[in-house]
C-alpha cells in the first residue's frame, strides 16, 4: 500500500521540471509573453512578470540540470522513473530553454526578431549535447511555438514565408549538428583504431626483432634481461606468429571456401568461455569482444566434440556476430589436441556447405594446431636457450673467481642472475667436526628486515634439527615447494628468525658429492623459487661448490708460496716485497720504519749436541715469540737459515729498539724439553731504522747487519742499532 503513494512521488519528482518546461512553452504560445515587448510604448505589466517568471524557470532549470546526478544503475533497473529520470532532465532543460527563447522574440519583434539566431543556436546546442529525447523535444517545442507564432501574427503571405525560412533554420541547424557530430565521433574512433593497430603492429615487429636478435647474438652482446622479461617477449612474438600463420591460413580457406566469413576460436584458460582469436572476413557486424558471451550453436561442438553443419542458423545463433545472424549456412570443427578440446574452425557463407568443405576445414583445423604447437616447441627451445645463456654466464663468472671469498660473492651474483632473491647466506660445512659456519651474507636493495644479517655472519652451530643440516645429510634441496609454510624446522638455529619471508630455499653444495656447505635463498615476495628456478640453482650451487674447493686449494698454495713451512712466518721473498711496500707507504706519509735482524746465538750447538730436530722446534718456538711480542700491522719473517726479520711500522729507533729488547728476553726464557734435559737459547739483533740509518732496502738490511755482527762480537744475546755499531766503531779507530 505504501508502495503507491512512493511511486507517484518519485513520478512528480523527477518529471515535475520537465511539466514546468511544457506549461511555460503552452504559455509563450498561447501570447502570455507579447504583451511585454519592448518596442510597445507601454509594456503590460502581467506579461512582463510572466517574461520575469520563465527567465526565473530557465536559470533554476540550467542549475537544476548542471547539478543532476543520474540514478545508480540498480535503482534504474527498479522503477521506470528512476530509468527516465536523465531524459526527463535533458527535457526539463530543452522545453524552459525554448520556452525561453520564444519569450525573447516574442518581446524582440516576433516572427521579425532579431533574436532568432538565439534559437538556431539553442536547436544546435541540444542537438549536440543533448541526448536523443532532449535533442528532439528542443527541435520540436521550437517548431510547434513557430507554428504558434504564425497563429497568432496571422496568416498572410509575408508572415508564412517568414515562418516557413526559420523552420528551415531550425531544422538546418539541427541536421547540421547531427551530422558534424557523427563525422567527429566516427573520425575518432577510426583514428584511435588506427592508432591502437599502429601500436600492435610495432609490438609485434619489436618481439619478432627481437627473437632474430636474440638467434644471431650470444649472450655477452645482449642486455642482460629478467626470466619474466624474456618470458613476456617470447609470448608476444610467440602470439605474434600464431596470429601471423593463423590469418594467413583463414584467408586461404575463406577464399577455397567462398566463405563469408571464417573464425578461429579459443577456449579460455578456464575451459568454459570461448575467445575469438583470429577471424577473416566481408561482414561489417563481427563482435568486437573479444570474449564471447555463449557460444550459441557452436555450444554443440564443445559439448560432442564432433564437427558440425548447419543448413541455416537461427535468430541469435552465431556467436561471432553482433546480431547472431539468422538464416545462413555453418560448418564449424573441433580442433582437439591429445584429449583436450583447444578451440573451434568455423565458416559461414549463404548457400550451404557439403560434407567435402567440412573435411577440409577438419584438415585446416589440424594445420591450425601444428602451428600452435610448434610454436609451443619453439618457445620451450628458446627458454631452454635463455636458461642455457644464464648458466654459462654463471660458470664462466665463478671461474673467474680465485679466493672463496670472491666465489662466494660471485655465487650471489649469479643466483641473482637466475632469480629474484632478498637475501642470500653461504654456510660452510666441516665434515670432520660437523660443524657450519656462515661466512657470507648478502641483502639486495629491498630485502632489509627479513633476517638481522650482523646476527648470521659467523654464526657457527652444529650439526642439528634444522634445514642447513637436513640439507646437508640428505644432500638435496628443503624446502621441495620453495615455501617456507612447507616446513617447520629452522633454517640453522632455533635464534635465527624469518620475519614475513614467503619464499625460502636451502641448497646444498656438492663437490664430488661431498657437501662443502649451503647456500640459503629467501624472498619476501610468494612463488620466487618455482621449480625450473630450483633446478637451476641446484646446478648454479654444485658449480660454486667446485669454484669453492678450487678457492681453498689457491689460498693454500697462495699461503705456500708466501709462508715458510717450518715456522709459518712470512718467507724471504714475500719478505723483501712487503719491506719494499712499507718503505714506500713510510716515504709517502713521512712515516718512520724499523728493521730487527735476529739471529739465534752458537746455533750450530744446538744442532751438533741435540740433533736437527730439536734445532727446528727451538726455530719453532723463536717464530712463536716473533709473532706475540710485536703489534699486528708488524710483520716477522723467517729471514733464512736460524735467522729472522722484523718490520716494525711507524716505529722510531728508540721504540724499535725496546721491541727488540722485549723480544731477546722472550726468547731467553724459551725453554725445550729435550732427552738430554731442558735446553735453552739466546740470540742476538741488530736494529736499523728508515729514515735515519738509511732510505732504501739494501742499505738498511746492510747497517741492521753491520748492527748484528757488533751484537755478536760484543758478547752475543745484545741488542746494537747501528747508530750505536757506527759509534763504536768510530772510537776504536780514533
Ligand atoms: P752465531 O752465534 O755466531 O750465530 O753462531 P751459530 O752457531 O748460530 O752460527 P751460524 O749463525 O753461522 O749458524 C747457522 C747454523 O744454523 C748452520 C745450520 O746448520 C743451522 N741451520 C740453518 N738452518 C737450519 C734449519 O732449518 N734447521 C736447523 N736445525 N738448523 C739450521
Ligand atoms: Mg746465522
Ligand atoms: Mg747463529
Amino acid at each position: 500500500m505504501r508502495q503507491v503513494p512512493r511511486a507517484i512521488r518519485r513520478a512528480i519528482k523527477v518529471s515535475v521540471g520537465a511539466a514546468a518546461g511544457a506549461i511555460a512553452c503552452a504559455v509563450v504560445g498561447v501570447g502570455g509573453a507579447d504583451g511585454a515587448a519592448v518596442l510597445a510604448s507601454k509594456p503590460s505589466l502581467p506579461m512582463t512578470m510572466v517574461v520575469v517568471a520563465i527567465a526565473a524557470l530557465v536559470i533554476t532549470a540550467v542549475v537544476r540540470r548542471v547539478q543532476f546526478t543520474p540514478p545508480s544503475a540498480r535503482a534504474q533497473r527498479v522503477s521506470f522513473w528512476l530509468a527516465a529520470a536523465t531524459d526527463l532532465a535533458d527535457l526539463e532543460l530543452a522545453l524552459t530553454l525554448i520556452a525561453g527563447g520564444h519569450a525573447i522574440i516574442a518581446i524582440t519583434g516576433g516572427l521579425s526578431s532579431p533574436a532568432y539566431p538565439v534559437l538556431y543556436g539553442l536547436v544546435a546546442f541540444a542537438m549536440t549535447v543533448l541526448a536523443r529525447p532532449g535533442a528532439y523535444a528542443t527541435l520540436g517545442a521550437a517548431l510547434l511555438l513557430e507554428v504558434a507564432l504564425l497563429a497568432r501574427t496571422g496568416i498572410t503571405e509575408r508572415t508564412v514565408l517568414a515562418s516557413g525560412i526559420h523552420g528551415v533554420f531550425l531544422m538546418g541547424a539541427a541536421a547540421a549538428h547531427v551530422l558534424l557530430l557523427r563525422g567527429l565521433t566516427a573520425r575518432y574512433r577510426r583514428r584511435r583504431a588506427a592508432r591502437l593497430d599502429e601500436e600492435l603492429v610495432a609490438l609485434r615487429e619489436s618481439a619478432k626483432d627481437y627473437r632474430l636478435i636474440a638467434a644471431a647474438l650470444g649472450p655477452s652482446s645482449r642486455a642482460p634481461r629478467t626470466r619474466d622479461e624474456e618470458e613476456r617477449l617470447l609470448a608476444i612474438g610467440g602470439v605474434g606468429m600464431i596470429g601471423d600463420s593463423a590469418s594467413w591460413m583463414l584467408s586461404t580457406l575463406k577464399r577455397s571456401l567462398g566463405a563469408r566469413t571464417v573464425a578461429l576460436l579459443w577456449i579460455d584458460d578456464d575451459g568454459e568461455r570461448i575467445k575469438l582469436k583470429e577471424v577473416c572476413s566481408d561482414a561489417d557486424d563481427i563482435t568486437e569482444t573479444p570474449r564471447l558471451p555463449n557460444a550459441g550453436v557452436l555450444g554443440a561442438i564443445l559439448r560432442d566434440r564432433t564437427p558440425l553443419l548447419v543448413a541455416a542458423t537461427k535468430p541469435g545463433q552465431l556467436p561471432y556476430y553482433n546480431g547472431g545472424r539468422a538464416g545462413v549456412a555453418l560448418v564449424a570443427v573441433p580442433i582437439i589436441e591429445g584429449v583436450h578440446l583447444r578451440g573451434i574452425l568455423a565458416a559461414d557463407r549463404d548457400a550451404g556447405f557439403t560434407e567435402a568443405d567440412r573435411d577440409l576445414l577438419a584438415d585446416a583445423s589440424a594445420q591450425v594446431l601444428r602451428v600452435v604447437q610448434s610454436e609451443q616447441v619453439f618457445r620451450a627451445v628458446e627458454r631452454a636457450k635463455y636458461e642455457h645463456e644464464q648458466f654459462y654466464q654463471a660458470t664462466a663468472m665463478l671461474g673467474r673467481a680465485l679466493t672463496p671469498e670472491q666465489v662466494m660473492e660471485t655465487a650471489f651474483d649469479a643466483a641473482a642472475a637466475i632469480c629474484d632473491y632478498d637475501v642470500a647466506a653461504i654456510a660452510l660445512y666441516e665434515k670432520d667436526r660437523q660443524r657450519h659456519r656462515i661466512t657470507a651474507v648478502r641483502v639486495r636493495p629491498g630485502g632489509e628486515g627479513i633476517i638481522d644479517p650482523a646476527q648470521l655472519k659467523d654464526l657457527e652451530f652444529k650439526d642439528n634439527a634444522g634445514l642447513a643440516s637436513m640439507v646437508v645429510k640428505n644432500r638435496h634441496y628443503l624446502p621441495s615447494g620453495g615455501e617456507p609454510r612447507e616446513v617447520s624446522a629452522p633454517i640453522y638455529t632455533r635464534k635465527v628468525k624469518l620475519d614475513d619471508a614467503k619464499s625460502l630455499l636451502v641448497l646444498p653444495l656438492l663437490c664430488a658429492d661431498e657437501p662443502v656447505g649451503t647456500l640459503t635463498l629467501v624472498a619476501r615476495a610468494e612463488k620466487r623459487f618455482g621449480k625450473d628456478v630450483r633446478e637451476m640453482l641446484a646446478v648454479i650451487a654444485n658449480q660454486v661448490a667446485i669454484s669453492l674447493e678450487n678457492g681453498f686449494l689457491y689460498r693454500r698454495m697462495e699461503t705456500m708460496a708466501t709462508t715458510d713451512g717450518l715456522t709459518g712466518l712470512t718467507n724471504h721473498r714475500t719478505f723483501q716485497t712487503k719491506f719494499a711496500e712499507m718503505l714506500e707507504r713510510a716515504a709517502r706519509h713521512n712515516h718512520k720504519v724499523a728493521l730487527l735482524l735476529c739471529d739465534v746465538d752458537f746455533f750450530k750447538k744446538v744442532n751438533d749436541g741435540y740433533g736437527h730436530p730439536v734445532g727446528d722446534e727451538v726455530l719453532r718456538r723463536v717464530a712463536r715469540v716473533l709473532q706475540e711480542v710485536p703489534r699486528k700491522i708488524d710483520i716477522p719473517a723467517r729471514y733464512g737459515g736460524e735467522e729472522f726479520a722484523v718490520l716494525l711500522d711507524n716505529v722510531d729507533v728508540a721504540q724499535a729498539k725496546a721491541v727488540a729488547e722485549r723480544i731477546r728476553i722472550e726468547i731467553s726464557k724459551v725453554v725445550v724439553d729435550t732427552e738430554k734435559g731442558p735446553l735453552s737459547v739466546t740470540e742476538s739483533v741488530g736494529v736499523a731504522a728508515f729514515p735515519e740509518d738509511g732510505r732504501d732496502r739494501a742499505t738498511l738490511i746492510e747497517r741492521a747487519d753491520l748492527a748484528l755482527y757488533h751484537a755478536k762480537h760484543t758478547g752475543r744475546n745484545r741488542v746494537v742499532t747501528w747508530a750505536e755499531a757506527l759509534a763504536a766503531k768510530t772510537k776504536k779507530a780514533s
